[in-house]
């Protein structure tokens, strides 16, 4: 068992990990969708092609030594880059703190970063590329292949259908009352990845966060004018904030507080899942 004397090391160890996770990610959001390789070259500067020396490129601090500008063109770095690396750290500590040196805890991680990195992207092109759907799959055959999730196979199963097939059903029906496509099928396949993560009950109140924040979002954008009344707006990053808010919100044994709290409020004790 992990004792408390080393656990700090652990958590310290998470957060740089996650902090490198998240340099990589910035590699992955800026090439995945123009079709480039993810290994190789090595990262270059945007404004002057220069190769972006190790000691330029660690995560969070060398943004801030170089005071956001390149050191050979002085060109301006974006703010995006230390803010999915802190992202990616932050929610590796949190993941670590709820789930524990564990299985599921990798489990989780990577679904995580797989949806930090679909935030982004589908922000930029509107897009999910496959790769990420591919990724999810596998991790998601993985964990269930080797029973790291608190969910049988069929549990996984309806769960699948669950996100995925009721985000069908929405966009079917929006494409049929506003005539033109109303959601992309990235996000179907987005929902069945991580429904068979989460399992029905869980899919159904990542659905409803979702459905929220997505919400917000047009609001906001719509009065701030960002998007024309004619133009998409992207529905991946609502769905993976709400998925990212379900599994941070866990309890021991699979449950969820937001499910406690609303069966134990609402309903007075009775618990039905
Ligand atoms: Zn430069």
């Amino acid at each position: 068992m992990i004792t408390n004397e080393i656990y700090p090391f652990l958590q310290a160890y998470a957060l740089i990990i996650g902090l490198v996770v998240g340099s990589f990610l910035n590699v992955v959001i800026y090439r995945i969708p123009n079709n480039k390789s993810i290994v190789k070259p090595r990262s270059k500067c945007t404004g002057c092609e220069n190769q972006i020396a190790w000691y330029d490129n660690i995560p969070i601090i060398s943004y801030i030594i170089l005071l956001a500008k390149c050191r050979n063109c002085k060109a301006p770095i974006s703010i995006r880059y230390p803010l999915v690396e802190f992202i990616c750290g932050m929610m590796t500590l949190m993941l670590l703190n709820i789930y524990g040196p564990s299985f599921e805890f990798i489990a989780v991680v990577f679904i995580c970063y797989m949806l930090i990195a679909i935030t982004f992207i589908d922000v930029d092109y509107f897009i999910i590329p496959n790769e990420f759907i591919i990724f999810g799959f596998v991790v998601s055959i993985i964990a269930h292949g080797f029973n790291l999730l608190p969910l049988t196979l069929a549990q996984g199963f309806y769960g699948l259908i669950t996100f995925g097939g009721i985000l069908f059903l929405m966009g079917t029906l929006g494409t049929f009352i506003f005539k033109k496509e109303a959601m992309g099928l990235g996000d179907v396949k987005l929902g069945l990845v991580l429904g068979s993560f989460l399992g029905a009950e869980l899919s159904l109140l990542a659905l409803f966060f979702s459905f929220i924040f997505g919400g917000f979002m047009s609001l906001i954008l719509l009065i701030t004018k960002e998007v024309g009344d004619d133009h998409m707006i992207p529905f991946g990053p609502s769905i993976s904030a709400a998925t990212l808010l379900t599994l941070l919100t866990k309890t021991v044994g699979g449950g969820n507080y937001i499910i406690n709290w609303y069966f134990t409020n609402m309903w007075n004790g009775e618990y039905i899942f």
